[in-house]
């Protein structure tokens, strides 16, 4: 991807930045030392999230070759994801998971070392606060809540459309379950531009180009391969 820096590498895996999720600092700035600690946290997160993709891939033999960090996510590079529906199934729930498993693990630990009060806070306004350093730390923790929820919308380019499609996939085929995911894609991608605009919010509206972009392309990547396989079967 362009206008990406390599940080490091590991399980064979690179893992890149793009330079637009410097922007996070920018919105953070008012906030100072808080501020960065959770952009840290938000990157942290994010890259644990891709890397459970990335290894359950490498486990059914598909070549990651790198993640690329986004202000709104993650993306593994994959060569192929499998066609075979649990595999996608598998590789696509792995992600979320991973923020589950943070939120289940981390809880009382959380709220023993920072206090209800702090840990609680964010469930009363759902918005994420540097205030103190306790609701710092907590807003970090409560990340995983979003990452996981957005993650499991059910429309494709999502963990969830993904999930969706492969369980499709199992009773109306590859291609049509697609098509559905897709659909619901851009059904999703209006939503996300309708609230942006309305709330003036340009994180939701980059959110809801993303999607539609991501969607239309894995419809044009389904009907390419369609296209072939059913003339490789007239050939034959
Ligand atoms: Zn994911």
């Amino acid at each position: 991807m362009k206008g990406t820096i390599r940080l490091f590498k590991i399980f064979g895996i690179a893992i890149n930045i793009h330079i637009t999720f410097f922007l996070l600092f920018f919105l953070v700035l008012y906030d100072g030392v808080k501020g960065i600690f959770l952009v840290i946290g938000v990157f942290f997160f994010v890259t644990a999230h891709e890397l459970c993709h990335s290894l359950m891939a490498k486990r059914f033999g598909v070549t990651v070759r790198e993640i690329t960090l986004l202000p709104i996510g993650g993306v593994s590079s994959m060569a192929e994801m499998p066609e075979k529906p649990i595999r996608e199934f598998l590789i696509s729930i792995a992600g979320p998971i991973s923020n589950i498993a943070v939120i289940l693990i981390f809880f009382f630990p959380l709220k023993y070392l920072l206090g209800e009060h702090a840990l609680l806070d964010f469930l009363k306004h759902w918005r994420l606060s540097t205030a103190t350093w306790p609701l710092t730390l907590a807003s970090i923790y409560w990340v995983n809540i979003f990452l996981a929820g957005f993650n499991l919308i059910p429309a494709f380019p999502m963990d969830g459309g993904r999930i969706l499609r492969s369980a499709l996939a199992a009773k109306i085929g590859y291609h049509k379950a697609t098509k559905a995911a897709v659909a619901l894609g851009r059904v999703f991608a209006l939503i996300f531009a309708y609230l942006g605009i309305a709330r003036f919010n340009i994180i939701l509206i980059f959110i809801a180009i993303f999607v539609y972009a991501a969607a239309s392309n894995e419809a044009a990547r389904v009907d390419i391969k369609e296209t072939l396989n059913k003339q490789r079967k007239r050939d034959e």
